[in-house]
């Protein structure tokens, strides 16, 4: 396939690999920020390809990670109402709430709606008009334009059981809270190829710039990820610093306007808190005043009380890659995928949950 083979090459990857380690002179280490990377890189075991001075630790890019217990408990709430649908992607079903997870409301009789697309909330409002439904709005900001636009056809559907449970998230808040932690020792970073593609690359200009490390934006594939270091490594070594665009065939400077553009029309910047980290300031998405009346956690208040993540799990340090998965006490033990204690372990793009499956870590 187009755009996706050429990136996967063996040949490709490997000439990658050679210039990385003519280049690499002494210890480095470079956090990819999003849990997709963190998969492929697992997956595809690059590290190992890599030489043994660099160090690569995963980052907080997993939107199903970072969504608050309380969040969840709220959606769990809402489900086992009568008069309620709540609708989300699988990814969120098994994360553990204070007390159920979505799947296990939904197996004591909860209403929990597969979705593959925001919009296909909308129809099942359309088809369910004596209930109220409500779309789990979560992730970053490629996830934020598909849920600002549902609401705009919401709007326009002039839809009156629909509402939104939003805990959307933006990357550089996040970057600048793991910078200004002083038990950080990151290098350099791999910046998300598709939030790249939605913002641009402005903001992570600046990130460069205000904390004088090497940024790459970078694809998914493993040439991606492998370019992305190479970029990394190069300006590390000439004791360089600033923005490189490693994912060119999809991250245009200014990125994709008219996404940009419904997520601003709906959605406003406030602060957010992050499931394990806490709150980091200016990090989140809310409705804007005029979209308000879409807003679930107005309309359907939470009635229940929320508890941290079990005091077992350390995903906020995983997180922000002070430790590793496998340095967890519960890694693979009192938490697996079958079993979680935490978020990581869920979710597809969650590190605990790569490690368990693809790393010789978890042996
Ligand atoms: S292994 Fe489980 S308990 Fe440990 S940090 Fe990961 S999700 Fe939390």
């Amino acid at each position: 396939m187009k755009y996706i083979d050429e990136f996967c090459s063996p040949e490709a990857v490997d000439l990658c690999r050679r210039s990385i380690a003519r280049n690499t002179s002494q210890p480095w280490t470079i956090m990819e920020v999003c849990g997709s990377q963190t998969n492929t890189i697992v997956k595809n075991g690059l590290e190992s390809l890599l030489p043994d001075s660099i160090n690569l630790i995963h980052g907080p890019g997993c939107p199903v990670c970072v969504t608050p217990t309380s969040i969840i408990d709220h959606a769990v709430e809402l489900a086992l109402r009568q008069d309620c649908i709540v609708c989300s992607f699988g990814d969120m079903l098994n994360v553990p709430g204070s007390s159920l997870s979505l799947l296990q409301a939904r197996a004591q009789g909860g209403k929990v709606q597969l979705i593959y697309s925001p919009t296909d909330t909308l129809k099942i409002a359309a088809q369910n008009c004596d209930k109220q439904v409500v779309l789990l709005a979560i992730g970053f900001e490629t996830t934020a334009p598909l849920n600002a636009h549902c609401i705009v056809q919401a709007e326009q559907q002039q839809l009156r059981n629909f509402s939104v449970l939003v805990s959307q998230v933006t990357v550089p808040p996040a970057i600048r809270a793991i910078m200004s932690n002083p038990r950080h020792n990151i290098d350099a970073f791999l910046a998300a190829g598709h939030v790249c593609t939605i913002m641009g690359e402005s903001e992570y200009a600046e990130l460069a710039e205000e904390y004088q490390v090497p940024i790459a934006i970078t694809g998914f594939e493993p040439l991606d990820i492998m370019l992305g270091i190479n970029h990394c490594i190069a300006a590390l070594e000439q004791g360089t610093f600033g923005l490189m665009n490693s994912y060119k065939r999809s991250v245009k400077p200014t990125g994709n306007h008219p996404a940009q553009a419904v997520l601003n029309r709906v959605f406003e910047i406030a602060d957010q808190q992050w499931r394990g980290i806490g709150c980091i300031p200016n990090s989140g998405l809310v409705l804007r005043e005029e979209y308000k009346r879409f807003d679930a956690s107005l309309l359907h208040p939470f009635t229940g009380t929320s508890n941290a993540d079990a005091t077992a799990c350390i995903s906020g340090e995983v997180l922000q890659g002070l430790k590793r998965p496998s340095q967890c006490p519960s890694f693979g033990t009192q938490c697996t995928p079958e079993h979680p204690l935490g978020a990581p372990m869920v979710s597809s793009e969650g590190a605990c949950a790569a490690y368990y499956n693809y790393s010789s870590d978890a042996l």
